[in-house]
């Protein structure tokens, strides 16, 4: 009985049993993070490069767990494949909506908030959760326009009608809508006409190699002239560079995030720093 065990089991090497019991033991964390309050939103300011004022900033997701804070790079994917993204994203929704009117409430601001999506959350069965993201929104009597939800190209790919209805739903509220990581997918021209897309952002892989003369800068001049001629405001990901920002300044770019301009902060740092003049 003792060799029939081992032979059942002699093709995992003890690597991959590592790595196993790792992923089930994040799993079971992960389980457990809402209600032991490990989660919390960090914010990044978005800069309108014409202005240099801060109108907009992006919601990103953070794990405090208590062996230190784990980047949502290694849990959302874990997350997305187990379901738990989406009560993991009503979550980010419910606090996001709750700081966002505390701001509205102290502060003179119009800032608009912009909220990551995961294709899960659009998945049939979840569609109640979307609705109830809008309720969320009018019982806290926010401005839905204060609010951007952002997708990524997969999901336009994958769209049936479910996400097609849902990305409508969104629209009919008021809630803008910012294509994620443009130009890393397989997006067509026709989806940003077909999905009436608000804002399309550069991916930061372009922003990063931007220099005279470089094929990424005739690139982001390119996407900038197409988005603005179908009415897409354009932000750039990942501007970590002066030079970086002039470049994108001059090529008519609209709006642009990244280390620049600020780091992603806690919720009270954002207001120290961004938010500055408190209603009188
Ligand atoms: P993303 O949506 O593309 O977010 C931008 C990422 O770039 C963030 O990483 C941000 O911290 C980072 N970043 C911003 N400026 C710069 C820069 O100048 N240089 C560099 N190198 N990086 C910069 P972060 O916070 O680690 O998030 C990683 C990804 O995790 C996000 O990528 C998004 O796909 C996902 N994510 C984060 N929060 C959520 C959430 O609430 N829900 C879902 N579904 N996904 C989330
Ligand atoms: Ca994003
Ligand atoms: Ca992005
Ligand atoms: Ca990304």
């Amino acid at each position: 009985a003792k060799e029939e065990g081992r032979n059942r089991f002699h093709y995992f090497t003890p690597e991959m049993e590592a790595a196993a019991q790792q992923r089930r033991r994040l799993l079971n964390q992960l389980r457990e993070a809402i209600d032991l309050q490990q989660f919390e939103v960090y914010y990044q300011p978005i800069i309108n490069l014409k202005t240099g004022g801060v109108v907009k900033a992006e919601a990103l997701l953070r794990w405090n767990h208590p062996n230190g804070q784990i980047s949502p790079l290694d849990f959302i994917p874990l997350a997305e494949e187990t379901g738990f993204i989406v009560d993991i994203g009503n979550w980010v929704f419910t606090e996001v909506v709750r700081q966002l009117s505390i701001w509205q409430a102290h502060f003179n601001t119009d800032l608009q908030v912009s909220v990551n999506t995961s294709p899960v959350q659009y998945q049939d069965g979840s569609s109640s959760n979307l609705n109830w993201f809008g309720n969320n929104i009018q019982s806290h009597n926010l401005n839905p326009a204060s609010l951007c939800v952002e997708i990524t190209e997969s999901l336009l790919m994958e769209a049936g009608s479910g996400v097609t209805d849902k990305l409508l739903q969104f629209r009919n509220q008021g809630i803008e809508i910012a294509l994620d990581d443009f130009g890393t997918g397989y997006s067509s021209l026709s989806y940003l006409k077909q999905f009436h897309i608000d804002y399309l952002k550069i991916d930061q892989s372009f922003v990063s190699h931007l220099t005279s003369g470089s094929q990424d800068l005739v690139l982001c001049e390119a996407i900038v002239v197409m988005a603005h001629t179908l009415g897409i405001r354009v932000i750039a990901e990942g501007v970590e560079t002066q030079q970086q920002q002039q470049m994108l300044t001059d090529m008519g770019c609209d709006f642009g995030q990244g280390y620049l301009f600020g780091r992603p902060v806690p919720a009270n740092e954002f207001a120290a720093q961004w938010l500055k003049s408190p209603v009188t």
